[in-house]
């Protein structure tokens, strides 16, 4: 579907003098990362994409904009859900652009891409945000043989005297956490360090 001559509306002149050169694509591109902001991840539904920060970079020419995304855990179910709610939304702001979204694995995503607005996003859905509770990090070995105390912050009544339960929660990203002070069960989303 490529027809773009006459197609979209002429490019409005800016009401203001702009204080530095508008690139061409930059009015996409910024359109693009707003429709972005209403993908949310399809296990955590109150987070989206954005917040997640697995949006690493949005390119806009006049025949294609180009989405990278960088996938949290490999191999994660929600990563083909992700790519096709982030090309609908994207498809709405790219007027005839074609619209590719790919996953790109460098820089590798780490948790502390996720924004404040994401952090109360996770606890909103009770889930303990990456390394809060904080003073060790709790990097979690693929096997665990003993089940690490405390260092977690139940997310219903901010106890930290918690015990983790299982590495593996009911999807990849996730931990499952028992408080001992609310004998609450919980799910944490699994801490993710560069190197
Ligand atoms: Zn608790």
């Amino acid at each position: 579907m490529v027809k773009r001559a006459g197609a979209s509306p002429a490019p409005q002149a800016s009401p203001a003098p702009q204080a530095k050169p508008v690139r061409p694509g930059e009015a996409v591109e910024l359109a693009v990362w707003k429709a972005l902001r209403g993908v949310h991840d399809p296990e955590i539904l109150p987070l989206s994409i954005t917040d997640l920060g697995i949006v690493k970079d949005v390119r806009a020419s006049d025949e294609r904009v180009e989405i990278d995304l960088l996938p949290t855990f490999v191999g994660c179910p929600a990563l083909d859900v992700i790519r096709e709610d982030a090309t609908k939304a994207a498809l709405d702001a790219a007027g005839d652009r074609q619209v590719t979204v790919r996953f790109v694995f460098s820089p590798p995503w780490t948790s502390d891409r996720i924004t404040p607005e994401g952090r109360e996003a996770l606890r909103s859905y009770g889930l303990t945000p990456p390394g809060e509770g904080g003073h060790r990090s709790t990097f979690i070995p693929l096997v665990t043989l003993e089940r690490p105390e405390g260092g977690v912050t139940c997310p219903f009544c901010g106890s930290e005297d918690t015990v983790l339960e299982s590495a593996f929660g009911p999807t990849l990203c996730r931990t499952t956490h028992f408080c001992r002070a609310c004998r609450n069960p919980f799910e944490g989303f699994k801490p993710k360090l560069a190197g």
